[in-house]
């Protein structure tokens, strides 16, 4: 297994580090020779069967990882959370993937429910992740480390820091997946704006009026989370399904149901966001994406309302899935 030394983001101590997983592997993140990152657009006009790799797409042999933590914090956090958030994550993704007919974009949502589940262990394990995301020498965010640390120590610590950082849950649903896999391309780590899957660190947006949001993101095949930093944010999201009760849970199972969670593509909020004429689409998150085109509907009056909704409509009617 790869190592390196350095200061482990958990016991803070100076030790051999080792390559964490985010998500982990066990959803899906193996790495291997066709887990690559790129553009999407880099991804469409390549044609794999007769060209080379181009310059713009890179081979990321070990899937998405850090080196943020020792050994022994690894296999402890290892042990106690990530079993719990490889079975939720998977169901979550079998349970997307069956249902056919999902309608992209449009406010499509989905309900839930699952047998067995211990909450506060599937919200350690993704504390765990935005903790390793946000945890690398040269984009620590020390805040947010100090405020989980003793939480994610303690297995069933559940004093979150709610009143600092709210994280939200959605269905990420690639619209390209079905696509990618037929072009036996893994669907991994194909990142940047307009992609596949997204993951990364706390970024600030400055959306005008005065409002602004932080946020962290790991957008993988399946499920999507956010971790907003609420003292520097004042721009409420209020769609996505908020984890506050997993994040408290006690520390035991039982079944749950995962309500009115929204469904994102990154393709179609592109689409609408066209079809809206919104200026060039940020890179911003698809949650902050999708609130602002919500947001921006409410804001119509009833006329331009129904205008705006055609064009969604008509938009709808080009797109299908194979
Ligand atoms: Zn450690």
């Amino acid at each position: 297994m790869a190592t390196k030394t350095g200061i482990c983001i958990l016991c803070q101590q100076e030790k051999k580090l080792n390559l964490e997983h985010v998500p982990p592997q066990g959803v899906g993140n193996k790495g291997g020779k066709n887990t690559l990152t790129g553009d999407l657009r880099d991804f469409i006009s390549w044609n794999s069967s007769s060209e080379p790799l181009p310059r713009e797409i890179k081979r990321q042999p070990k899937g998405n990882a850090y080196y943020t933590l020792c050994i022994d914090c690894n296999s402890k956090l290892g042990g106690a959370y990530v079993k719990h958030y490889v079975d939720f994550a998977k169901e979550n993704k079998e349970f997307l993937y069956r249902i056919k007919n999902v309608k992209l974009g449009n406010n499509s949502k989905l309900t839930h429910s699952m047998k067995d589940v211990n909450s506060l262990r599937v919200a350690k394990e993704i504390v765990a992740m935005f903790f390793s995301v946000n945890g690398e020498v040269d984009s620590k965010d020390v805040k947010f480390l100090d405020s989980v640390r003793t939480y994610l120590k303690e297995v069933e610590n559940n004093n979150f820091p709610i009143e600092k950082y709210k994280i939200v849950l959605n269905y990420h649903f690639p619209i390209f997946a079905p696509w990618m896999k037929e072009l036996h391309l893994a669907t991994d780590m194909i990142d940047n704006e307009s992609t596949h899957n997204y993951i990364r660190p706390f970024v600030k947006h400055e959306l005008g009026n005065g409002q602004k949001i932080r946020y962290s993101e790991i957008q993988y095949e399946g499920i999507g989370l956010t971790l907003i930093d609420l003292e520097n944010s004042n721009y409420d999201i209020t769609i996505g399904y908020d984890l506050k009760n997993f994040l408290t849970a006690q520390d035991k199972s039982k079944k749950i149901l995962l309500s009115n969670v929204p469904v994102f593509t990154p393709n179609s909020i592109l689409l609408m966001e066209k079809a809206l004429e919104f200026p060039e689409e940020s890179g911003a998150d698809l949650l902050l994406r999708e609130q602002r085109i919500l947001n921006y509907i409410k804001s119509l009056n009833q006329k331009e309302r129904e205008e705006a909704e055609l064009k969604i409509r008509a938009l709808g009617k080009n797109r299908s899935i194979k």
